[in-house]
């Protein structure tokens, strides 16, 4: 299951896709851990999910790999968490941006995000994500199957055509309740917006308090940046 972006979209032998989705999160990273090390990128987006993979990840290895995606627009609550998250495993995240604000602006106008999301989106985080997946053949995500309907048929392992490398999703199965439960068992440190009524959290401009994701790109059609379909 190596081998940069041509790597076999087969699962190992004797593995198959109902015994993945048997895994608990421990064995999911575990296995893609052991697959794939180094070429395995774990996302960092410093929501309560980021915290809970980066905590068990790290538990399994010290060696593991993260990177986020900075749009420069994030909550100074999520800058804050990056800091607490780094100081408490000691390690460094990987950081990928898109152009600065004012190249952005003289490139596209002011305030992309209003006028056109997708766009804005496109090149502050879809266009980084591309960089940072490039360099490896798996990555890992938080992506949870009850946090909107078109996550609802989320595999917990499988080929991520768009993007050309396996994506792993150990937490698929988990619930809201199950990722408080480990936060609060093993003290892992989270964003504090969750406290006051964001359940998902993005940049400061397109991110209101809602449950679900009903608080991103208010006032658009859209849900989904573009990094996960
Ligand atoms: S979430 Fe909003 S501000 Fe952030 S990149 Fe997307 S459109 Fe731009």
């Amino acid at each position: 299951m190596s081998g940069g972006a041509t790597a076999a979209r087969e699962l190992p032998a004797g593995l198959d896709a109902a015994s993945v989705e048997q895994m608990s999160a421990e064995q999911l990273l575990a296995f893609v851990i052991e697959q794939f090390h180094p070429r395995l990128y774990v996302a960092c987006s410093f929501q309560k999910e980021a915290s809970v993979i980066m905590d068990i990840a790290l538990r399994i290895s010290p060696e593991v790999r993260f990177f986020t995606l900075d749009t420069g627009l994030l909550f100074p609550e999520t800058y804050h968490t990056w800091r607490r998250l780094e100081q408490r495993y000691g390690i460094a995240i990987d950081v990928y941006q898109g152009p600065s604000l004012a190249r952005q602006a003289v490139l596209h106008g002011d305030k992309l995000w209003e006028r056109d999301p997708d766009a804005c989106c496109g090149l502050r985080k879809v266009a980084p994500l591309k960089q940072a997946l490039a360099r490896v053949d798996c990555w890992v995500t938080g992506i949870r199957r009850d946090q909107s309907p078109t996550r609802a048929n989320t595999p917990k392992l499988h080929w991520d055509e768009r993007h050309g490398l396996w994506k792993a999703n150990p937490l698929a199965d988990w619930s809201d309740k199950d990722v408080w439960r480990y936060i609060a068992a093993h003290e892992v440190p989270y964003n504090p917006l969750h406290d006051r009524g964001y359940e998902s959290i993005g940049c400061t401009h397109c991110t209101r308090p809602g449950s679900g994701r009903e608080g991103r790109w208010y006032g658009h059609a859209k849900t989904e940046c573009g990094l996960h379909g």
